[in-house]
């Protein structure tokens, strides 16, 4: 599809059509279990200033909080017990968790559950971080583009750009890290275009993995007077993702059950996603990590249920990226 396809379909009304072709896609290329991520949401502090969320660094009405490095570890281990095969590692852009000591955490983690996969999710850092952290045994990095228009990303992100985050998208890639991106529905000053091109630069990208969310307001944060994305909409984007993509894993995010706690994953799962992800971070922290207002709570518990719900099957192998096991494959030929 092209940009003008891809709107089209965007501003179609009977968007139930769309999301059971997506569905099939999804059945085709993806199959019918569903991959469980264990996240840790380990810091709340980060030095960046973007508008939309409650983690910027101006926020003064968060109580900020770091777990040590000990606690991390055990966590993840914890995790595996309950038979997850992925473990993700997310904070904001705090850099007091240095290179070195991020690669213990991962090596420690790697080497104490052999056979999990580990994502992180740590935002902006030097190149070396990125090289080092691979070498300690991290598998998987997602850092989530936001909008593909260049202006919008701007305005939202301020002293970053598009262009840098684009670059270590490809360094990653090169570093053979399985790469996720990912955009935000519903910004002020988004449009469909917009939104079409997201679709098309993670097309484009070749991305392993893509978390679609709605933008959701928090009250503390410069957009915290503009209205939720649109769930419809949102889904939307998800299914020609999935359409467009085809085996991309993409989750049921977290945002949209806050936008409808009883049915916003289910209708996701129903619209092309194939995986979620169940928070770990312990209550305590878990209330301070405040990226948007009234964040519900997925446990592991509520994703196995929502996993039933749909009648499909949890995945028990930890969902490496079928894009990436190709191009594994390719290269071990050459
Ligand atoms: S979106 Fe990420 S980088 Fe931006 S302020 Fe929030 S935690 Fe920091």
């Amino acid at each position: 599809m092209n940009r003008e396809e891809i709107i089209e379909r965007l501003r179609e009304e009977d968007s139930g059509k769309l999301f059971r072709e997506a569905d099939q896609v999804r059945k085709v290329y993806c199959g019918d279990e569903v991959h469980l991520r264990g996240i840790i949401e380990f810091s709340n502090c980060c030095w960046r200033s973007c508008l939309y969320c409650g983690l910027r660094r101006e926020n003064k009405k968060i109580l900020r909080y770091r777990m040590p490095p000990d606690e991390i570890i055990e966590l993840a281990s914890r995790i595996v017990e309950s038979e997850v095969r992925t473990i993700v590692l997310q904070s904001g852009d705090d850099f007091r968790y240095n290179r070195k000591m991020l690669s213990i955490i991962i090596s420690r983690i790697k080497k104490e559950n052999p056979g999990i996969a580990l994502t992180l999710s740590l935002g902006e850092r030097p190149l070396a971080d990125y090289k080092a952290w691979k070498d300690a045994g991290a598998d998987r990095y997602l850092l989530k583009h936001e909008t593909a228009n260049p202006r919008l990303y701007e305005r939202l992100h301020p002293g970053q750009t598009l262009k840098e985050r684009l670059k270590i998208l490809a360094y990653l890639r090169r570093l053979d890290y399985q790469v996720g991106a990912g955009n935000i529905v519903g910004l002020p000053g988004q449009s469909l275009r917009d939104l079409a091109d997201d679709i098309l630069l993670m097309k484009n990208l070749e991305v392993d993995m893509a978390g679609i969310g709605p933008f959701i307001p928090q009250k503390d944060t410069p957009l915290g007077i503009y209205p939720s994305g649109n769930l419809d909409l949102t889904l939307k984007v998800l299914a020609l993702t999935r359409i467009v993509t085809q085996n991309t894993h993409l989750p049921a995010t977290t945002a949209l059950s806050t936008l409808n706690p009883a049915q916003g994953q289910i209708m996701a799962l129903k619209a092309g996603a194939n995986v979620i992800m169940p928070d770990f971070t312990p209550e305590q922290e878990r209330k301070n990590y405040i990226i948007y207002d009234n964040k519900t709570r997925v446990d592991l518990e509520r994703a196995k249920e929502l996993i039933s719900k749909v009648q499909r099957l949890i995945s028990q192998n930890r969902g490496d990226s079928l894009k990436w096991k190709r191009h594994q494959r390719a290269f071990a030929s050459t």
